[in-house]
């Protein structure tokens, strides 16, 4: 589809710059050719005019002057035939190139849309399989209780949940990409915006034994409060999440706009590193283990809501001993 669309734009390019260039060289010839033909005609004036003064009939060599104002002609047509091969052949290859260097952006863009849409469709129908088979299951058995029926159904709600909680990612990512949240900017504090996310999340924490530590100053910058709550949920919900049970988390802000998550968690891979802000790449030990939920769209997320607020965002790690996210507004 690619090198069908470029063609056509290098076909349009070619249109567009051989009607210019032909009707100029039409213009042009007309031009010429009518200067041609006046030359022409004052030549046969004067010659007649001197074959009248002259007192007897003399052979006049007309003939050649006429020829030299046909090859004039002749010369001038190729010349400009020439010209117009020439601007066919470089802008069909510059058209060519530029038509590839259009369309790459936008190929590029469909690409990542594709893998967009085949991953999330691919996260959807692992709870929907397994909402399905367990539903399915359940009307076979004829013997069902309604203590197997209770069970089902908070199973079932786990699955609705997940299918929620992917929903709203991608729900997320797309109002991130549309950058409206840019026109919603205003001075905001990052000390109660991690007060207010500590409060939300301190219960998942208290739940795997983990302690939160915070070292809160005042920092503040322009941006939007609901996305740098978000972005504070996410490294938050990832420090818990990749904790082991008894783990610390610290959580920092200074007064030079930079915030900081640390834990003492697993770790990541060095070889992971460069790819966990990828959108649905998870490291092979989150995908393996069961209890760390996810869809690998947290980071992107986070890495879309710093970029919106023009911040840069460093990762420091070491496998078994924990991971330090340090965002510079
Ligand atoms: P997920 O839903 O898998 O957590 P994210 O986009 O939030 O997706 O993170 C991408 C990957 O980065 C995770 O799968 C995990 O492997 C790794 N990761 C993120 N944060 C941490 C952390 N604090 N400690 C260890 N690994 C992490």
């Amino acid at each position: 589809m690619f090198h069908e669309a470029r063609i056509k734009l290098t076909a349009w390019y070619l249109i567009i710059i051989m009607g210019v260039s032909l009707s100029f060289s039409g213009v042009m010839y007309f031009g010429v050719n009518r200067e041609l033909e006046r030359i022409g005609n004052s030549q046969k004036t004067r010659i007649q005019g001197l074959i009248r003064g002259y007192p007897v009939s003399i052979d006049v060599p007309i003939g050649p002057d006429f020829d030299a104002i046909a090859q004039a002609r002749l010369t001038f047509l190729t010349t400009l035939a020439l010209i117009n091969l020439t601007i066919f052949i470089v802008s069909g290859l510059g058209g060519y190139f530029l038509a590839g260097q259009t369309l790459e952006p936008i190929a590029k863009m469909m690409k990542e849309q594709k893998e967009f849409v085949s991953n999330a469709s691919h996260e959807l129908r692992t709870p929907l399989t397994s909402l399905m088979t367990e539903i399915e299951v359940a009307l076979r058995d004829k013997e069902i209780t309604l203590n197997d029926t209770k069970n089902l159904l908070v199973s079932n709600l786990e699955e609705v949940k997940k299918m929620n909680n992917l929903s709203n990612y991608l729900l997320s990512l797309n109002k991130l990409q549309d950058g409206k949240l840019l026109t919603k900017t205003t001075p905001v504090d990052l000390k109660p915006v991690v007060e207010n996310v500590v409060k939300k999340l301190e219960a998942l924490a208290l739940k795997k034994k983990i302690h939160i530590k915070t070292n809160l100053k005042n920092s503040i910058i322009k941006g939007n409060q609901a996305a740098l709550e978000e972005l504070v949920t996410i490294l938050l919900d990832n420090a818990i999440k990749y904790s082991n049970s008894g783990g610390k988390i610290l959580i920092t802000t200074t007064s030079k706009k930079v915030l900081k998550v640390a834990d003492e968690g697993i770790g990541i891979p060095r070889a992971d590193l460069p790819h966990i802000f990828d959108r649905f790449y998870r490291a092979e030990y989150s995908r393996n283990k069961e209890k760390t939920d996810g869809y690998g769209l947290g980071l992107s997320i986070a890495k879309s809501i710093i970029d919106i607020h023009k911040a840069s965002v460093r990762v420091k790690s070491e496998v078994g001993k924990g991971t330090t996210f340090t965002v510079t507004f």
